[in-house]
């Protein structure tokens, strides 16, 4: 007996880190490392960077519209960050979840604080992604392209912020080694979804198990 997926009610995996330390490198691979994996596009009142896709990478939106959503309770969770708002659309996430489907999220420790105290803690998994020194973090927020250097500078004198609040998380990974951490996100994953709470059918399995126990005697 194998318990199927849609027995059990989805994780929430929620992936935080200081910008530039690698977790949307590492959500872009755990996305392809399992497809059955949903990702929570995330709304935002920033602009698309090159590249972005709108209703893939983010939901961008203008901010009388994201107060709109956070008004009609439409938001799991939202944060201001970095002078614009963020935040999770419910509904997907609900639907997801009610269906089995894991969602992954790429949010800061606002929001896992905000969904961790919220009915859907007990389902909540949340890893925390540190750089291995803060030159090399801002040799990645460099390297990666995607920002002017006043918003690196921002991104950088902000990072101690979302480091401080490291000790909330699980299970928190040091990203040196790009393929090492994924390595070590997908063991995590593997482990949570092998608890007892997951696997609904087991109890019936165990049933039967007594059952066929009963009948030998
Ligand atoms: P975040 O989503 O946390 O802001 P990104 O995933 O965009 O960070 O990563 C920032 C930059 O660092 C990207 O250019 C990415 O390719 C690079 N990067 C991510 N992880 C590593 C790593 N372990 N080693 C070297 N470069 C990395
Ligand atoms: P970026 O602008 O680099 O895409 O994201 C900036 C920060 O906002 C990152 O720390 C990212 O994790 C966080 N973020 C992205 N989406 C959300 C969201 O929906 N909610 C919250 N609370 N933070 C988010």
């Amino acid at each position: 007996m194998s318990p199927q997926k849609s027995d059990r009610r989805g994780l929430l995996i929620i992936l935080s880190s200081p910008s530039g330390a690698g977790k949307s490198t590492l959500a872009k691979r755990l996305m392809q490392w399992d497809e059955t994996l949903q990702f929570s596009v995330s709304a935002t009142t920033r602009a698309p960077r090159e590249g972005e896709v709108n209703g893939k990478d983010y939901f961008f939106v203008s901010e009388p519209e994201f107060r709109k959503w956070v008004a009609a309770g439409d938001m799991l969770e939202h944060a201001h960050v970095f002078g614009n708002f963020y935040g999770s659309p419910k509904p997907a996430v609900e639907a997801a979840i009610e269906s089995g489907r894991d969602v992954l999220f790429d949010i800061d420790w606002q929001g896992a604080q905000q969904i961790r105290n919220s009915a859907l803690g007990p389902y909540t998994l949340s890893i925390f992604i540190l750089p291995p020194s803060i030159p090399e973090l801002h040799r990645r927020l460099v390297s990666r392209g995607q920002d002017d250097s006043e918003t690196i500078a921002k991104r950088m004198q902000k990072s101690w912020d979302e480091i401080s609040h490291w000790d909330g998380y699980d299970y928190v990974l040091v990203n040196d080694d790009l393929d090492e951490t994924e390595q070590k996100l997908k063991t995590i994953i593997q482990a949570e979804r092998l608890k007892f709470a997951q696997q609904p059918r087991l109890s019936d399995h165990v049933r039967s198990l007594q059952s066929q126990f009963e009948d030998l005697s």
